[in-house]
C-alpha cells in the first residue's frame, strides 16, 4: 500500500510517498511560494535522483497537479499511475477538543478543522486548502485522513491543560493548554520505549522536540500528562524566535510603552524573541554556535538561557512523573547539536542521570542511540522524529479498517 503524506501550509505544500509494506519513502519534496512571485517545486526520489523546477502555481490545486506529474513522469518519478495511491494523510496542527485521535475526512471533519481556525490562523486554513485540492485533484474516491499535531496531548488532565484565569474564558474560548509537536512526541516515546525494551506501560518518559520550534512533553504508560507548548505554540521556553512563557505583565507594560497593536504584540513574541531576540544574530543553532566559538557573548547568553530554561522543564517534569525512566531529544538542535544536549544533560546528575560524551558526540546527523551511561538512573536517548511515517500508519490503519 502507498500513501501520500501532506503537510499544507499557507504558502507551501511538503509532500512524501511512502511504500508501507517496507515503510520506505519512495520521493519527497515540497512546492514552496504557492500564489507568489517565484513559486517552484523541488525533490528527490529513493534512487537519489533530484529536481527542481521554477512553476507558475497559483493555488494549492496547482502544487497538487504539479505534484502529481513529479511522481509519475520524468526522471524522478516512481509510479506510473496516480491510482497506485491508496491513500493521503494530511497533517493538521489544530484539532482542539473536539479531534482527539486522527480521523477519515467527512464534511463534517473538513467544517470541524474549519471552526478551529481562530486557534490556530496560520495554520488551519492552509489544511483544508490542502484537503480541498487534494479533493479537487484525486476526486472524492480517495480515501483522506487527517492526524491531528496536538491529538497526543489529549490525555493531560485539568491540572496540566487549564491556565488558571476565570473559568468562564476557558468555558466560553476554549482557551486551554493543547500542545504541539504532539506526532513527534508520539513517534519518539513509541520508539524510545522499543529501544529500552520496556512496555510503555509502566514506563515514565519526558520528550525533548528541539527545532526551530522547541516543546518537552511529559509520558506516563504512554500518555501525555503535561506539555510546555500551550494554546499556541508560543508558550513554554525560548525557541528559535519565539519567547516562550514570560511573566503576563511584561506583555501589558510593553504594550502601554510602545504603543503595540495585538498584531504587533504576536511579531515581537513570535518572530523577533528567543535566540533571535537574546543574540541579536540569529534564531539558527549553528549560526549561535559559530558566534559562541568566536567570543560573542550575546550569543553566549541565549544558549545558556534556553539551555538553563530546557533543565527547568525537565527538573518539572520528573517531579510530575515523580521520576524518569527515559529521556528523548529530538529536532533539528535535538537530534544534531552535542553540544546543547551535553550542556543539558551534565546538570542533570541530581537525578542520577549520566551520559557518554563519546556517544554523545557519535549520534547526530540523523543517527539514532543510546548517549545514557550503563549506571545512569534514566536512558537517554537521541531519536530523529518522523512524523510523515506516523501519519503515514494512522492513514493505512483507518483505510484498512474501512475495508473490513
Ligand atoms: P523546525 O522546527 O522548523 O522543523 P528543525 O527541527 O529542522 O526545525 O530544527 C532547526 C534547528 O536545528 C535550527 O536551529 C538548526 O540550527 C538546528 N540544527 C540543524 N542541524 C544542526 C547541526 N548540525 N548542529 C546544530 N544545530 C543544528
Amino acid at each position: 500500500m502507498k500513501i501520500l503524506v501532506i503537510n499544507a501550509g499557507s504558502s507551501s505544500l511538503k509532500y512524501q510517498l511512502i511504500d508501507m509494506d517496507d515503510e520506505t519513502v519512495l520521493a519527497k519534496g515540497i512546492c514552496d511560494r504557492i500564489g507568489l512571485d517565484g513559486s517552484k517545486i523541488k525533490g528527490s526520489n529513493f534512487k537519489g535522483v533530484k529536481f527542481e523546477k521554477e512553476l507558475r502555481m497559483h493555488n494549492h490545486t496547482e502544487a497538487f497537479l504539479y505534484v502529481t506529474r513529479a511522481l509519475t513522469q520524468g526522471d524522478a518519478a516512481v509510479i506510473s499511475d496516480m491510482k497506485e495511491i491508496s491513500a493521503v494523510g494530511h497533517r493538521v496542527v489544530q484539532g482542539g477538543a473536539k479531534f482527539n485521535k486522527s480521523m477519515l475526512v467527512t464534511d463534517y471533519v473538513i467544517k470541524g478543522i474549519e471552526e478551529l481556525s481562530d486557534l490556530a490562523p496560520l495554520h488551519n486554513p492552509a489544511h483544508v486548502q490542502g484537503i480541498n485540492a487534494c479533493r479537487a485533484v484525486f476526486g472524492d474516491e480517495l480515501p483522506e485522513v487527517v492526524v491531528f499535531d496536538n491529538a497526543f496531548h489529549s490525555t493531560m488532565p485539568p491540572e496540566a491543560y487549564l491556565f488558571p484565569i476565570p473559568y468562564e474564558y476557558y468555558e466560553k474560548y476554549k482557551i486551554r493548554r493543547y500542545g504541539f509537536h504532539g506526532t513527534s512526541h508520539r513517534y519518539v516515546s513509541a520508539r524510545c520505549a522499543q529501544l529500552m525494551g520496556r512496555d510503555i506501560v509502566g514506563t515514565r518518559l519526558i520528550t525533548c522536540h528541539l527545532g526551530n520550534g522547541c516543546s518537552i512533553t511529559a509520558i506516563k504508560d504512554g500518555k501525555v500528562i503535561d506539555t510546555s507548548m500551550g494554546l499556541t505554540p508560543l508558550d513554554g521556553f525560548m525557541m528559535g524566535t519565539r519567547s516562550g512563557s514570560l511573566d503576563p505583565s511584561v506583555i501589558i507594560y510593553l504594550q502601554e510603552k510602545e504603543g503595540w497593536t495585538p498584531q504587533e504584540t504576536d511579531v515581537v513574541l513570535n518572530k523577533k524573541s528567543g535566540l533571535l531576540g537574546i543574540s541579536g544574530i540569529s534564531s539558527d543553532d549553528r549560526d549561535l554556535e559559530q558566534a559562541i566559538a568566536a567570543g560573542n557573548e550575546r550569543a553566549q547568553m541565549a544558549s545558556r538561557l534556553q539551555r538553563y530554561q530546557i533543565r527547568k522543564f525537565i527538573g518539572g517534569y520528573a517531579a510530575a512523573l515523580e521520576g524518569v525512566d527515559g529521556i528523548v531529544f529530538t529536532g533539528g538542535i535535538g537530534e544534531n547539536s552535542s553540544i546543547m544536549r551535553e550542556e543539558i544533560c551534565d546538570h542533570l546528575g541530581y537525578l542520577g542521570i549520566h551520559i557518554d560524551h563519546a556517544l554523545n558526540n557519535e549520534f547526530v546527523h540523523g543517527k539514532e542511540g543510546k548517549i545514557s551511561t550503563d549506571d545512569s538512573s534514566a536512558d537517554v536517548y537521541v531519536i530523529p522524529t518522523n512524523e510523515e511515517l506516523v501519519i503515514a500508519r494512522d492513514t493505512k490503519e483507518i483505510v484498512e479498517s474501512l475495508a473490513k
